[in-house]
């Protein structure tokens, strides 16, 4: 049921609806183990569970409070859609489809046509529809401008063939974000075209790939000849280059932190879960103190980042550089927390009974996850020359195909 407030609505009233909302719907078992945090919650709340009630939540337009009513949303200001989560923050109700709702959906509002918002975003924002991204190729990662996938017209569909790699949660998606070459003629950034695959056609094969972790997150996804309909081009043909900036940018922000539902939401501080652990262990050592204390002073400078980057955006500018920041500094900060983490448990992180995978203890977990970083959403060193070109007015890189036909350039 949608939450009946709008945008006349002061702050005391949208947390008011809020709340009953909670009281009706959200599971009273949930609701009581919410006061001993997120641990308590994910041991009475079994994901299977939590996808199961997700449409219920998806339903009240709370996940994506901001957004239009028709698209899913409450047409809320950011500030309003802050009241919704002083009330949903402490219950944990994280947002699914991150893909879908964080590198599908920019692209859709700034470059999409309204009847492609109108039947991509709901199944979205109910998760009925999960998203992934077919960007990446083993020859184009950081130089992702230099990708080989080939689309070309058909009447009144274009043919995609090609490989991708490193493509997450391909496996449980219906639809990708798809990169491909339309124009081999064009010097590289000119020649590409932005569209939505729908994973479930002919020619498409998810193969999966296992990571350091033990576990499947990510996949190489093979496209042979498949046909995908004109209406699923994003903005302009041979300009994707400019749509996937809309979705790069979405990424480094969810990644950073500073997108809504970012890390800050999913992870929870760092820090401060570190500190609370410290106490419990009733551990008194003033050399951790003062490690714990520096990642503690740095999660509040990378959270005013993200809180810059979101005020930029809120008052209609892009995410700019200030994106760039948040990503190189959480992706080394996350490190540190998680190892950290590691340090604090002492043996248990290192060894354990039982499975290897299945008992691995969820800080060891972390530390594993945290390695990639400084690689996903562009890695740490790109985002320097990045600052380093846009922030400190260095010169560019030297690229000596500059204005060369995609084709002309070696691979
Ligand atoms: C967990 C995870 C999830 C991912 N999910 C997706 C996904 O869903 N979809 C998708 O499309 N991709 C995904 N990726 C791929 C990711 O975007 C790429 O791995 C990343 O852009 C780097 O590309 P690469 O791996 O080809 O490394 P390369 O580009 O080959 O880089 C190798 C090394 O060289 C350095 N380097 C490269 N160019 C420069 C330069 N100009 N200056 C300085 N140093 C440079 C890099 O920093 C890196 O250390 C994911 C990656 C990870 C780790």
């Amino acid at each position: 049921m949608r939450l009946g407030v709008s945008r006349t609505d002061d702050h005391n009233t949208i947390r008011a609806a809020a709340r009953a909302w909670v009281t009706a719907n959200v599971p009273e078992a949930w609701h009581a183990a919410s006061v001993g945090g997120r641990a308590a919650i994910r041991a009475v709340r079994p994901r299977s569970d939590y996808e199961a009630w997700y449409p219920t939540f998806a339903d009240s337009g709370m996940a994506v409070a901001t957004w239009p009513v028709a698209y899913g949303g409450l047409d809320l200001t950011v500030e309003q859609a802050k009241a919704i989560e002083d009330v949903i923050g402490p219950l944990n109700l994280g947002r699914l489809n991150p893909l879908g709702l964080h590198n599908a959906a920019p692209p859709l509002f700034a470059f999409g046509t309204e009847e492609q918002r109108l039947r991509f975003l709901p199944p979205i924002v109910r998760n009925e529809e999960r998203w992934c991204q077919l960007f990446s190729e083993p020859g184009a990662g950081s130089d992702l401008a230099s990708l080989s996938m080939k689309a070309e017209l058909d009447g009144d569909e274009w043919v995609l063939s090609g490989q991708k790699v490193w493509s997450t949660w391909a496996h449980h998606s219906e639809f990708a974000i798809c990169l491909a070459r339309t124009d081999p003629d064009a010097p590289k950034r000119r020649g590409i075209s932005y569209f939505l695959v729908d994973l479930r056609a002919p020619g498409v094969d998810v193969r999966e790939l296992r990571h350091m972790g033990g576990e499947v997150d990510f996949n190489e996804v093979w496209l042979d000849e498949v046909r995908v309909p004109a209406f699923n081009l994003v903005g302009y043909v041979h300009d994707g280059w400019r749509v996937a900036g809309a979705t790069l940018a979405g990424e480094r922000q969810m990644v950073a932190g500073s997108g809504s539902g970012g890390v800050d939401r999913i992870g929870g501080s760092g820090a401060d879960r570190l500190l609370a652990t410290y106490r419990e262990l009733g551990i008194d050592h003033p050399v951790t103190r003062d490690h714990l204390m520096r990642l503690h002073a740095e999660e509040h400078i990378r959270q005013s980042t993200n809180a810059r980057v979101r005020a930029t955006v809120k008052a209609g500018g892009t995410p700019g550089p200030g994106a760039s920041i948040g990503k190189v500094h959480q992706g080394r900060l996350n490190q540190q927390l998680q190892l950290a983490a590691c340090e604090l448990s002492g043996m248990e992180a290192i060894a354990w009974e039982g499975d290897w995978l299945d008992d691995m203890p969820y800080a060891t977990k972390g530390m594993i996850r945290s390695r990639a970083n400084t690689i996903e959403g562009g890695t740490t060193e790109v985002n320097k020359n990045v600052l380093g070109e846009q922030v400190l007015g260095l010169p560019r890189e030297p690229d000596p195909y500059h204005g060369v036909a995609w084709k002309e350039t070696p691979r």
